[in-house]
């Protein structure tokens, strides 16, 4: 690539405060990454509220024309809205973003000792099982009754489990995990195990021939993941156990505001950090743009600018564990600005 284009789709509340941040410390990376052009982008509820529509095809179109987006954030209403689902679902969908990767780590403050640190990369399936949301209702004998459909393929589960060894192959442990309940959904669950099991089979010889491949019963995963986190390198999962382990390792390591994660395809990926709209910080400039430039350097690194990624994951250790200019959920008194000068200081 001679040039990138970045799409930026800030949405609501502090995702118009932070998306702009990692902008900035991305255009500050200079050389370490093409010359890149930053296609500004609407969608959320917000959006909505004015427009009556909360993914403009404007934005899709865009997108397509785009090499990455960054996501901030959008609201949801806790009732239902006749016309509102979220812009952020339907848009994994329709780039077929397969995967969200979430990497945890904890670094330990300067000088503690961290005595459980937490390394580790949520890499969840991100288009079927219970999410393709077909879900039904009727009445029986029991009075109402209510089904879903989860779905599971080969397909789908031999891609996931092939970005999650991918994945371990980029890492010094090189231990893999596969979360699954086939002793009780031996067929549904008993496909996903299977499927990301025959992955080394599929691909050119010995590829993963170092990564350890274990597994684990989904319920004894969440236990152990609390008591030793440490044991845990790569964990590859259906979507809905995915989803409820990534927001739970999220937990072992503190503010919300620190969690990145992506939404990778084959051909395209969006950065998004793991932190909603926060409306209860929302517009005083304190919200904390760190999610939001890991973010950014997932998605460079997603995409091959390893120096320009690890550059930024560097500037932002320094500032949370160095210079400790922290903003408030961080048990700090700097604003947003401050945050990120004290990282394009450091880059
Ligand atoms: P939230 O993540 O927005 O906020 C939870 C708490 O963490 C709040 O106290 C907030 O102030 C704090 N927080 C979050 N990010 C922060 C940051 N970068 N810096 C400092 N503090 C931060 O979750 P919520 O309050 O449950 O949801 C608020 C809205 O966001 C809801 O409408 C919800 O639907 C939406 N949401 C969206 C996404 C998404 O877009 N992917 C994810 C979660 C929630
Ligand atoms: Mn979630």
């Amino acid at each position: 690539r001679s040039k990138l284009r970045v799409g930026l789709i800030p949405g609501d509340g502090i995702g118009a405060e932070v998306i702009p941040a990692a902008r900035r410390a991305i255009e500050a990376l200079g050389s370490d990454i093409p010359k890149t052009e930053f296609v500004d982008l609407e969608a959320g509820f917000e959006l909505f509220a004015r427009s009556g529509d909360a993914l403009p095809e404007e934005t899709v179109e865009a997108l397509g024309e785009c090499d990455c987006a960054l996501f901030g954030a959008v609201s949801s209403p806790i009732k239902k809205i006749t016309g509102y689902s979220s812009p952020i679902v339907a848009l994994r969908k329709k780039l077929d973003l397969y995967a969200n990767v979430r990497p945890v780590v904890s670094v330990a403050a300067k000088g503690a000792e961290d005595t459980k640190p937490v390394d580790l990369v949520v890499v969840r399936e991100n288009t079927e099982c219970l999410y393709v949301k077909q879900e039904s209702q009727t009445t029986s004998e029991r009075g109402k009754e209510a089904r879903a459909i989860r779905l599971i393929t080969e397909y789908a589960s031999q891609r996931i489990g092939k970005m999650a060894f991918e994945l371990a192959l980029g890492r010094p442990r090189q231990v893999f995990t596969i979360i699954h309940k086939s002793n009780v959904l031996s067929v549904t669950d008993g496909l996903f195990r299977e499927s990301v099991r025959s992955v080394p089979r599929l691909v050119e010889n010995g590829r993963y021939d170092n990564v350890k491949i274990e597994e684990q019963i989904v319920d004894s995963a969440v236990y152990r993941l609390f008591r030793e986190p440490q044991i845990y390198d790569v964990m590859v999962a259906p979507n809905l156990y995915g989803d409820i382990i990534s927001d739970a390792a999220a937990a072992l390591v503190g503010s919300l505001g620190l969690v990145p994660s992506i939404n990778a395809g084959d051909n395209f990926v969006m950065g998004e950090p793991v932190h909603g709209s926060a409306p209860d910080i929302a517009g005083q400039g304190i919200a904390n743009p760190l999610a939001s430039i890991r973010s950014a350097a997932l998605m460079l690194r997603h995409l091959g600018y390893t120096s320009g990624a690890d550059r930024l994951e560097r500037a932002v250790n320094e500032v949370l564990y160095e210079a400790q200019v922290l903003t408030p959920d961080m048990g700090g008194k700097s604003k947003t600005q401050d945050v990120l000068d004290e990282v394009i200081r450091r880059l």
